[in-house]
């Protein structure tokens, strides 16, 4: 049906309203970040924790597992005023991966009682410092590449792998085909949080960069660093090896944002390049304001990978 173009007119100025609203929506998915353009930040909010904005941009990290619906997010502006806006969770698509592991690997196929003990003291000690802390970031976008040269990273985050159609992982990190001897460094300034031999991830290294972002240095095969050590960027962590539940030499990186497992590939490349609450799609508004806000279930917080 055509409009008469007075009511023409009125229902397009009533679609600029709306499209202002609903503007305030970024659409993310799992394991994604999103973040808030156009308005100079100080503060933001989502998942009932405050922090800060990092060189004025706010960024909404999403869980590897969160659940497909909404969350309220917040954006405090430089002069203090609180600006609300809406954040979906799409589903991904992540492939189920099938491994064989080879005899050497054998005692994490058949796990012994010790080891299980051994990788459950592991799991709540990096429980207690996984979430990082909210101190001012010390950190920029993109984050520095862990390497001096940094292969293309197999398609392997979010990946639930099973190992001899016995144990299943989910591989929240990603795996960099790195030779081993190469030196890891770190993405950041920061300070060492945890740095020890474990069961599954081998010679780890975890650095917490404040604003709650944790990066993680797995199977490497000596470690350069302390727990306590303050570091700076491009710092040496340690070498690339094949230690821990590990087949060749390689680096796997995982990141934390609130204690969100999210893609390092999508921190290591420009942040332009994530969903912004500006650039989103118009959507229905009024649905979006009805919904609840929730936060997603908290699942395995270990990164029992290789
Ligand atoms: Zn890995």
């Amino acid at each position: 049906m055509r409009l008469r173009p007075a009511v023409a007119a009125f229902v397009s100025s009533l679609s600029i309203a709306s499209a202002a609203v609903a503007a305030d929506v970024v659409t993310v998915q799992q394991g994604g970040v999103g973040r808030w353009t156009g308005l100079a930040a100080k503060e933001c909010g989502i998942y009932g924790k405050r922090y800060a904005a990092v060189d004025a941009v706010c960024y909404y990290p999403v869980d590897i597992r969160a659940k497909p619906g909404v969350h309220a997010i917040a954006l405090w502006d430089q002069d203090g005023r609180k600006h609300a806006g809406t954040l979906r969770v799409e589903k991904a698509d992540f492939p189920d991966v099938q491994m064989t592991l080879p005899d050497t690997l054998d005692r994490y196929l058949h796990i012994s009682n010790d080891d299980l003990a051994r990788a459950k003291r592991e799991r709540a000690a990096v429980g207690k410092i996984i979430g990082g802390t909210l101190d001012a970031p010390s950190f920029s976008l993109p984050l520095a590449a862990p390497t001096a040269s940094l292969p293309k990273s197999e398609d392997d985050f979010g990946s639930l792998r099973t190992f001899d159609a016995e144990h299943r992982s989910l591989h929240s990190g990603r795996d960099y085909p790195v030779p081993g001897g190469n030196t890891v460094k770190a993405v950041a300034d920061g300070k060492v949080v945890l740095a020890g031999e474990q069961f599954f991830s081998g010679n780890s290294v975890f650095v917490d960069h404040g604003d709650g972002l944790v990066s993680m240095n797995f199977h490497l095969s000596s470690i350069a660093v302390k727990d306590g050590d303050v570091v700076k960027r491009g710092q040496v962590l340690g070498k690339i090896g094949a230690t821990g539940r590990a087949t060749g030499p390689h680096l796997h990186l995982g990141i934390r944002w609130l204690g969100k497992r999210v893609d390092p590939a999508l921190l290591l490349a420009s942040p332009n390049a994530l969903p912004s609450v500006a650039d989103s799609p118009t959507e229905a508004q009024r649905k979006i304001d009805k919904a609840e806000s929730r936060e997603p279930p908290e699942k395995d917080d270990v990164d029992d990978e290789g």
